[in-house]
């Protein structure tokens, strides 16, 4: 699908500078929301002033300030408020929908779980999930054409934290150097935080991020304090 007819919506949510993204395709106006948390209201809305009509729900991994609940210790909106209000599936990675049954109370039949390469499609759009763990077991990106939504795989000059419950470090290695790393130089990078900038492309981040800069796992490993 060319790029022109891709419809993508980048909104800065809540108090932790999210990002959540719509994707979708133009011609059929139907899209997909991406970590769907904070403002489920402010998220439709958007949709519905584009004239987008939301049909699924991916989930880059399981966090509270990706898909709501409690675990902060406040809570967060996120998608058992949107499946209230639009009852869509909710595409997720093996490894982490255990995370979305027990602590936000999803059903196996809220959620389709995916696998690294499987795909999906919004409208005539085609959608590539790609398992990267390291942050959490089951994180993923989204790969549309040459777009990349990386969650908390991959941010700009950064990678997301290793040192949480669920994290590993050497998964996090390989996902950076094997999967994001091999991704063309044009592809546009749409980060899950406001961390350093809204968008980057990989070549850009080949060359500057330092955490793709290392040639062997245990440079990357002391670099986060592991030796
Ligand atoms: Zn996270």
């Amino acid at each position: 699908m060319s790029l022109e007819n891709i419809y993508l919506k980048q909104l800065e949510i809540g108090a932790m500078q999210n990002f959540v993204y719509l994707i979708g395709d133009k011609q059929t106006r139907e899209a997909a929301v991406v970590d769907a948390a904070w403002d489920i209201n402010a998220i439709l809305k958007a949709a519905e002033k584009d004239d987008m009509k939301i049909t699924k729900a991916f989930v880059t991994h399981f966090h509270p300030d990706h898909i709501g609940g409690g675990m902060l210790g406040f809570p967060i909106e996120g998608l058992t408020e949107l499946l209230e209000r639009q009852p869509v599936k909710v595409y997720v990675q093996k490894e982490e929908a255990p995370f979305l049954k027990s602590l936000i109370g999803l059903s196996d039949s809220d959620m389709v779980i995916v696998s690294s390469g499987d795909r999906t499609n919004i409208g005539n759009m085609s959608v590539e999930f790609l398992h990267t763990p390291g942050h959490t077991p089951g994180s993923q990106c989204f790969l549309v054409e040459n777009q990349l939504i990386s969650g908390d795989t991959l941010f700009i000059n950064g990678c997301g934290r290793v040192d949480l419950p669920g994290s590993n470090p050497e998964d996090m290695y390989y996902s950076l150097t094997n999967k994001l790393q091999k991704l063309p130089d044009d592809t546009l990078l749409l980060p899950g935080h406001n961390y350093g900038g809204k968008t980057s492309t990989m070549g850009r981040e080949k060359k500057n991020n330092p955490y793709l800069r290392f040639q062997r796992l245990e440079d990357f490993l002391s670099s986060m304090g592991y030796y």
